[in-house]
């Protein structure tokens, strides 16, 4: 097998990563990948830091991106973006509202769990989000209090979709995630999509709407999966993405950046398309 040199999906601690942008980066040049995309839940904020630390690795270019959560009926898709414009007005404050929108679903799933006999100190919880706070920063206080020994853990009974502890917040459709992305000259990708119940009848609207790719090279996807999901992009005519979706939580069997991905040709094509973009 050849060695991976791409991991297109890496968060840090301007999200629910652990690492910081530069630890991150240095992480990654370590392994002498060739391209990492830093994608953080709503924010962009990490790039400035990464790509001052990434004049160290010359051999290792950086990909600006973004994730996005967005709902469909029961579910969660989310959207990556590659190579947007992040330096756009318009597009920080509209992060800067979903990260809003963040702090007051968690006080509410940490208020429900307090009235579970769970109660975490919302400070903490603040403590351990540098940047967007999410549910891992949640998990990582209820690990810090003892009621568990792994994050993941919280998301079964408490923080998952039908946990105890759950709470909703207003999240963009997939549809409109693609406009926002492609609105500020970036390429759409459907992230994990096998975490999404039946995910083909999302594809044709999604498309209309200018899906680009498809993540294809996931942690944990099976031989059997990922021959798939290549099957359902090439008849769909989507570029086949991936990555680690690496968050340094050191839970065991964490897929470290660089044990999956897509090959250097795949970035290839995104560089291609993000030119043509551009001299639009
Ligand atoms: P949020 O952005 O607050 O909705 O939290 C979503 C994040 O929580 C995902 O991006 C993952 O990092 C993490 N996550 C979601 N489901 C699980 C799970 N079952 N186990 C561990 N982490 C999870
Ligand atoms: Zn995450
Ligand atoms: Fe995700
Ligand atoms: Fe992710």
């Amino acid at each position: 097998m050849t060695a991976v040199k791409v991991d297109l999906h890496l968060h840090s601690t301007c999200s629910d990563g652990r690492l910081n942008p530069t630890q991150l980066v240095e992480l990654v040049g370590g392994k002498q990948l060739s391209v990492m995309a830093l994608t953080d839940h709503d924010s962009t904020d990490g790039m400035v830091e990464a790509l001052e630390a990434v004049i160290k690795f010359p051999d290792l270019s950086i990909i600006p991106g973004v994730e996005l959560s967005t709902d469909v009926p029961g579910n969660e898709i989310h959207m990556l973006g590659y190579f947007i414009n992040y330096n756009d007005d318009k597009f920080q404050s509209t992060l800067h509202k979903f990260r809003e929108g963040r702090i007051g679903r968690a006080q509410e799933m940490v208020s429900k769990l307090a009235n579970l006999g769970l109660p975490v100190r919302w400070e903490r919880v603040l403590e351990l989000a540098d940047g967007a706070v999410g549910r891992p920063h949640i998990a990582q206080a209820m690990v810090e209090m003892g009621y568990i020994k792994y994050p993941q853990e919280a998301f079964v009974k408490y923080l998952g979709r039908e946990g105890l502890a759950y709470a909703e917040r207003e999240k963009l459709t997939p549809a409109d995630s693609v406009a926002l992305i492609t609105g500020v000259g970036g390429i759409p990708v459907l992230a994990h999509p096998r975490e999404v119940d039946n995910v083909e009848q999302y594809i044709p609207e999604l498309k209309e709407a200018g899906l680009v790719g498809i993540e294809v090279y996931c942690a944990g996807y099976s031989p059997k999966e990922v021959i798939q999901l290549e099957t359902l992009a090439n008849k769909e005519g989507l570029i086949p993405c991936g990555g680690s979706d690496y968050h340094a939580l050191g839970t065991p069997g964490e897929y470290l950046p660089g044990d999956v991905g897509p090959s250097l040709g795949i970035t290839d094509e995104l560089y291609a398309i993000a030119k043509q973009i551009n001299l639009k």
